[in-house]
């Protein structure tokens, strides 16, 4: 009961005004190619139950499994490891604060309606997590299948696991299996496929994973300092060797006060830093005013805790990627701040 009394007080509701409401009723779905029903398939989704005569509304295709996640990490996820079979909703767009997001009643429907709902867990979705907890079976928590001794627990969390554990691309890739299995257990007819997508997508994230060291490699150990709104990239940090320092704490909720600010600055002449980052869920204020103070520039714009927009690409170092994609989103994190800091 302490426990949850102080969880309640770390995720304390307080919304960014306007801009967080009306992200919370826009939604953001992922949309997958069409299929068609045949016979066959249909017999066999009479048997293991997953016939949706009578089910209506909410983005249900008939024939496949109606999945809902709840963040754009987690959605993106679950669209690469379910394929053609299943329907992803997301209910964060991208841009949302997960730590803010409150459920709109249209997320009501689709918890309910959902054959199964993917969340991102250690409290990330702080306003949603009862309604969470009380799907039962149906809900996983991906980030379940990190052991303990994986996440990192910061002094002020008040003994919290830090949530952020995307950052860590080969951490990330530990919670896919649990995705395969989940699909596999409601859908038998495909869990041959959930399992060899993801181990696609394992040995794609092992990739980023190599790629994403190798090129944090060609900073300098003393200029990998990687200053941020909020505590979102400690495992990003951990992985690639960077000192990470947010203005908050590893939740939104709450401002930084002035005498943060002024710390930061000072940190910032002392060390020498050239660039400091805002992030694309969070207010970019803060951040933008100790830059002027400070005299470190804006190295750019990190996507924290949620990806960008589906289809934005970008080019570097030879290659181009979609930001809206995980894959795409930690590689320009990684770029922006190899860039910035060089
Ligand atoms: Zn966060």
């Amino acid at each position: 009961m302490c426990n949850k009394l102080r969880l309640a007080y770390i995720f304390r509701l307080t919304l960014r005004g306007d801009e967080a409401k009306e992200d919370a009723f826009m939604k953001f779905k992922y949309r997958v190619s069409g299929y068609s029903l045949r016979p066959a398939l249909l017999a066999v989704l009479g048997v293991v139950g997953l016939s949706t005569c009578g089910k209506s509304g909410s983005g249900r295709v008939d024939g496949k499994l109606y999945v809902v996640a709840t963040t754009t990490m987690v959605g993106d996820m679950v669209a690469r490891v379910g394929g053609d079979h299943v329907e992803v909703k997301g209910l964060m767009r991208p841009g949302v604060d997960p730590h803010l997001y409150e459920p709109v009643p249209g997320d009501g429907i689709a918890l309910r309606e959902a054959d199964i709902v993917f969340y991102s867990g250690l409290f990330l979705e702080g306003q949603m997590h009862d309604k969470l907890e009380g799907l039962g079976e149906k809900s996983h928590a991906v980030t379940e299948a990190t052991g303990k001794e994986e996440l990192l627990v910061p002094n002020a969390s008040g003994g919290h696991p830090d949530p952020h554990v995307w950052g860590d691309a080969s951490l990330w890739a530990r919670c896919v299996p649990g995705v395969a299995e989940a699909l596999a257990k409601a859908d038998p007819a495909h869990a041959v496929e959930y399992r060899a997508n993801a181990a696609a997508y394992i040995a794609e994230l092992e990739t980023l994973h190599e790629w994403a060291l190798k090129r944090a490699g060609e900073l300098p150990e003393g200029a990998r300092v990687l200053i941020t709104s909020h505590d979102a990239f400690n495992y990003f940090g951990r992985a690639y060797g960077f000192e990470v320092i947010g203005l908050q704490g590893i939740s939104t909720v709450g401002e930084s006060g002035l005498a943060d600010r002024v710390k930061m600055v000072d940190l910032i002449k002392e060390r020498g830093v050239k660039a400091i980052f805002v992030e694309s869920s969070v207010s970019h204020a803060a951040i933008e005013s100790i830059s002027k103070d400070s005299g470190a520039r804006i190295g750019g714009e990190l996507f924290s805790d949620a990806l960008g927009q589906p289809g934005d690409m970008e080019d570097a170092g030879g290659e181009s990627y979609d930001k809206g994609t995980y894959v795409g989103m930690l590689k320009h994190n990684m770029n922006a701040a190899v860039e910035a800091l060089k």
